[in-house]
């Protein structure tokens, strides 16, 4: 039985409430006039349900899909306004004991090199990271209790928190392993971790038990209820997301938008992301024997729908997707991007030779980060190395409740432009250099009130007497 405040995964993502809302969906979706009284709740910028979503997901009139990609934008550009926040992951570890079908990390793959970085290694990479201008990192770790137990991630969190190389620091470290105990979540809240991020995969049991043939990760209840064993172990800020392409994406879209509503009806707050890979080529692993891939217009009316039902939740992309997709995506909801990416084990400070490859899938958008803040600014954004909220305790329901009351707005555009400045000072080429001291001039003039124009002005002329690390 459906039940939303129930702690049971096969209750909150309930089987039976998902083919409702999916037949629900097939029967109103030209229903012209419940479409336009969706848009019009979706106007007001609070969000939808699962249900209203997944009928705005299977609409077909193009009017009104202009509409919705358009609301989308405008919703993206209130919350949000034009800042992109930036990261990069760093694979710790390929070490698996799991059986993922589509992952080439799955214990029956011999051919893939396996890595684990040592905490010297560690350094080395995040002293690379650092060079390259990065402050936030996503951790991801194969699972394996006995050569990556929980006791080697919190000493890899403590190794990456103390690396300080020239101006160079990391502020936040997010988390993608696998579920574990409330005890360990309290370990990694204690760490000082930013987001617990876990991607469900596929909301479908049946599909995910078949995904997920052998090892710990087997268990559809374990995994599924892990953010709310997260979140009793003290941890206020979680990622969701699914991967696109095991699964028809319509199930995966109603599961996740029930997801999020589960965890606002039992914790008082939402996920802090949404992140939405698709299944790449990878060692060992064919995307194509997944039938449930999803075209490129597809993919940005998922985007855009999330970001309709969930206005406060952050979006994430990784450069799974090229270029011209993130273009597309960034427009009508995405929040974060990672650039630079490498995802084999060590691969920052140098590159893996041809036959000792431990890399997790293809990389799309293989530009360096300085090429991909190049590009954003030309684009019209703000690239973000912002950390602030999370190190100010502006985290869980408070960062929420602030978003929600649109204040939010008035620390991250002075702390977007402030870390954009340290980036173009301390890393950029010249071209970017360039491009990025004219757009904070812009943004300079087009702060309406004269005095926090000042306070901004004064602030940013302190990155150029050397200060650093200083924020709202
Ligand atoms: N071991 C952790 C877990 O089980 O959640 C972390 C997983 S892994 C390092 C991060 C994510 O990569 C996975 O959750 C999965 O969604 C994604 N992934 C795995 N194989 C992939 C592939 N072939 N293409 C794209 N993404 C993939």
């Amino acid at each position: 039985m459906y039940n939303v405040k129930s702690l049971k995964a096969e209750e909150f993502i309930n089987h039976d409430e998902i083919m409702e809302t999916l037949a629900y969906a097939d029967e109103n979706c030209d229903n012209l006039e419940l479409v336009d009284s969706i848009i019009e709740k979706a106007k007001l910028k609070k969000g939808l349900t699962h249900r209203e979503a997944s009928v705005l997901l299977m609409c077909s009139d193009d009017k009104r899909n202009e509409e919705i990609f358009k609301l989308a934008k405008s919703i993206k550009e209130e919350f949000y306004g034009n800042r992109i926040v930036m990261f990069a992951p760093l694979y710790l570890s390929n070490y698996c004991v799991n059986g993922c079908l589509y992952c080439p990390y799955h214990y029956s793959n011999k051919h893939i090199a396996r890595k684990k970085l040592t905490q010297e290694e560690i350094v080395r990479e995040v002293t690379a990271l650092q060079d390259m201008g990065h402050k936030r990192l996503a951790i991801e770790s194969g699972e394996d209790p006995v050569n990556n137990p929980i006791e080697y991630i919190l000493e890899c969190i403590k190794t990456i928190y103390s690396v300080k190389h020239k101006n160079g620091s990391i502020r936040r470290v997010n988390v993608n392993i696998a579920a574990t105990t409330v005890e360990n979540y309290r370990k990694l809240a204690e760490a000082g971790i930013g987001t617990y991020i876990l991607f469900q995969e596929t909301y479908n049991k049946e599909s995910y038990e078949k995904l997920h043939p052998t090892g710990p990760k087997h268990n559809y209840a374990y995994h599924t209820e892990a953010m709310d064993r997260a979140m009793e172990g003290g941890i206020d800020d979680v990622g969701l997301g699914v991967l696109f392409g095991l699964e028809l994406y319509r199930y995966e879209f109603a599961g996740i938008l029930m997801h999020a509503e589960h965890l606002e009806a039992v914790h008082g707050v939402g996920p802090h992301t949404i992140s939405v890979p698709r299944v790449k080529k990878a060692d060992d692993i064919d995307p194509d024997v997944f039938d449930n891939g999803i075209d490129d217009d597809t993919f940005a009316k998922i985007v855009a729908c999330i970001r309709i039902a969930v206005p406060y939740t952050g979006m994430i992309i990784s450069t799974r997707e090229n270029e011209e997709c993130r273009k597309k995506i960034l427009e009508v909801g995405i929040s974060q991007i990672s650039g630079g990416s490498k995802t084999s084990v060590g691969g920052y400070y140098e590159p893996e030779a041809e036959d000792d490859k431990s890399e997790q899938f293809d990389v799309s958008d293989t530009r360096t980060l300085d090429e991909v803040v190049n590009w954003l600014m030309k684009l019209g954004y703000i690239p973000s190395f912002c950390t602030a909220c999370y190190r100010e305790g502006r985290t869980g329901d408070r960062f929420m409740s602030l978003l929600k009351a649109g204040q939010i707005q008035n620390c991250c555009h002075p702390n977007a432009l402030i870390t954009l400045k340290e980036y173009l000072i301390d890393y950029a080429s010249e071209d970017t250099k360039k491009v990025g001291f004219e757009l904070i001039k812009r943004e300079i003039n087009n702060v309406p009130n004269p005095k926090a124009r000042e306070t901004l002005v004064k602030y940013l002329g302190l990155l150029d007497e050397g200060q650093r690390d200083f924020r709202f």
